[in-house]
């Protein structure tokens, strides 16, 4: 959906109007690794392509795919036996790969490698005879597929008011894990309230929570301090993006609101600001972010700066069912986050 240019009205605030604009923002690998996998398995094996949920939760993202010839199915059984499926960035359990082997159909696998690295950890844990507490979100489809790698001894962990309920066996035989795209801040708050029912609780061998969704809050805390307003581009199932309004709220900002495109920007949420900040989640094209910019200055806030508080060049090699063309040669992948976003630029 474009834009809708000169709908915001440039109206006098005290100070100067500009806009802080976070850098790391928008895509991650793992992000940028699933859109990919889509497109390639659409180019090598033509349409449709089957895709298990959102490839990625940003609702641009899957309609641009469904037109180029994605069908996106909540479950394996929807799909035509024989066909190509793709499993999306948020990882999928066993019995969803199982159900996919069942109807023969040709899986290619999106997981992020950071959610595998997580059920690699779930399912090393349960052979151990670890009790697993996961801290994030039930119903979110990452959580769906970590529980999926170790059922038995995985309890879910809601939030911080969770910790006093929760029950184990062995209480010198419990570790933690988490979502990747949760709060650092809470995250941090709930394992506490666990150190201090189970002292003995053993911490993930490394940070479960990513690069992408810690980056992107470092960066939104920074401009948040200073912005009458934060604007988050993303789509309300992005669990990171939403993430992004609460911590903009926690370290300063006035007001923070969501949009998935830049029509949707009030009038009135500019009432009285100077500073706007603003980001986008892990699953959000760069285009969508500039269109917010543009919005922005017809309204008089041209005056933009970044706020950088890290780089991210880090890539994933596309699946490995994709890596190699079709005459068998391997297929280099040869795209990297920049040039996909100019990608993305040039369907608008
Ligand atoms: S947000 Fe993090 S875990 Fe999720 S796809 Fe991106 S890099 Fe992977």
């Amino acid at each position: 959906m474009p834009a809708l240019r000169n709908r915001l009205k440039d109206t006098p605030v005290a100070g100067a109007k500009r806009v802080l604009l976070a850098a790391p923002r928008g895509y991650c690998a793992g992000v940028d690794r699933a859109v990919i996998a889509v497109e390639k398995a659409l180019d090598r094996f033509g349409a449709p392509v089957y895709v298990r949920k959102q490839i990625v939760h940003n609702i641009h993202v899957v309609s641009t795919l469904e037109k180029k010839g994605a069908i996106f199915v909540d479950d394996v059984d929807e799909v035509p036996e024989g066909s190509h499926i793709v499993f999306s960035a948020h990882g999928v359990s066993p019995a969803v790969v199982q159900g996919a082997a069942d109807r023969s159909l040709e899986a290619i696998d999106a997981t992020c490698p950071l959610v595998t690295k997580v059920h690699r950890e779930a399912v090393r844990f349960a052979k151990n005879d670890f009790e697993i507490l996961l801290i994030g979100h039930a119903g979110h489809e990452e959580v769906e597929g970590t529980m999926g790698h170790a059922p038995e001894r995985t309890t879910l962990v809601n939030s911080p008011a969770d910790v006093a309920n929760i029950t184990v066996n062995n209480p010198d035989h419990v570790v933690w894990l988490s979502q990747t795209t949760l709060s650092v801040d809470e995250t941090m708050e709930t394992v506490r309230l666990l150190r201090e029912r189970f002292p003995n609780l053993q911490d993930p061998p490394s940070d479960d929570i990513c690069y992408a969704t810690t980056n992107r809050q470092v960066a939104i805390k920074k401009v948040a301090v200073d912005a009458d307003l934060v604007i988050v581009v993303g789509s309300a199932n992005s669990s990171n993006t939403v993430r992004l309004v609460d911590v903009a709220l926690e370290y300063g900002a006035k007001a923070a609101y969501r949009v998935d495109y830049a029509s949707e920007i009030k009038q009135e949420w500019l009432e009285g600001v100077a500073t706007v900040g603003v980001t986008s989640g892990a699953s959000v094209p760069e285009v969508l972010v500039q269109e917010v910019l543009d919005d922005l200055a017809d309204a008089g806030y041209g005056d933009v700066s970044q706020v950088v508080t890290a780089e991210e060049d880090l890539m994933f090699s596309l699946p490995k069912e994709l890596r190699k063309d079709a005459e068998g040669n391997a297929d280099e992948r040869g795209l990297g986050g920049r040039v996909r976003q100019l990608d993305w630029q040039k369907q608008r």
